[in-house]
């Protein structure tokens, strides 16, 4: 197959973006959060776990744990019995109290909006920083998720596994403006149409721009 040139592969993935945003006009990250603290926590519990199931747990914490202040002061064992129907318990609690630790210790209980800082913090990798960074600083952020990571593959933007270099790659081929909404959309695109197992190729709104297309 021929080789894409840089210039038709941004002009191929705008047009993606456009197609995108009509069909998930509106996009807002689906964990219940009124701050970004809560964004923060909730999103930490998310890894490897359902929005669904986070949504239950934390209206009982943050109800606990109005603040990173209280979370910082909580016993470990008491933030386990709340979230203990996560899976993986132990380590998220102890995460969520050395992460409330550092935001006392170190930012005076404010989440910090820098992506160095928020990923100096216990349990927050670039994925999260960049949720923190795009829906609750409004900063631009590429979040490479599992959906992300494979319907970037199978568009033909990247060739990589790691997802930060999959983050370098889609940064390259977009503008700054577009970075936390394509990566929301993709999102979702990959949870209704693109599915890991059984694409639906025949109705998706990308088939005629992926080369992954099967029609
Ligand atoms: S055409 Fe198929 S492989 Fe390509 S994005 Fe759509 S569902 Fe995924």
């Amino acid at each position: 197959m021929k080789r894409e040139t840089v210039k038709k592969k941004k002009n191929r993935i705008q047009t993606i973006v456009s197609r995108l945003a009509q069909a998930f006009p509106e996009v807002r990250v689906p964990l219940h959060h009124r701050n970004p603290y809560e964004l923060l926590v909730a999103t930490i519990l998310s890894a490897q776990c359902t929005d669904e199931m986070v949504n239950r747990v934390t209206p009982d914490l943050f109800q606990r744990y109005a603040d990173p202040r209280d979370l910082a002061q909580a016993p470990v064992r008491e933030i386990e019995k709340v979230i203990r129907r996560l899976g993986l318990f132990r380590s998220r609690a102890r995460n969520l109290k050395r992460c409330a630790q550092q935001l006392v210790k170190e930012h005076g209980g404010d989440v910090p909006a820098i992506m160095e800082d928020l990923t100096r913090l216990a349990g927050v990798g670039r994925k999260t920083a960049n949720v923190i960074l795009g829906n609750a600083f409004g900063i631009p952020g590429i979040v490479v998720d599992t959906h992300v990571k494979r319907l970037s593959r199978r568009l033909g933007f990247t060739r990589q596994d790691d997802p930060n270099k999959i983050e370098r790659d889609l940064m390259e081929l977009l503008p700054e403006q577009d970075w936390t909404g394509f990566s929301h959309r993709l999102i979702l695109h990959g949870r209704k149409v693109c599915h890991a197992r059984k694409p639906q190729c025949q109705i998706c709104t990308l088939n005629d721009l992926c080369p992954s297309a099967i029609l």
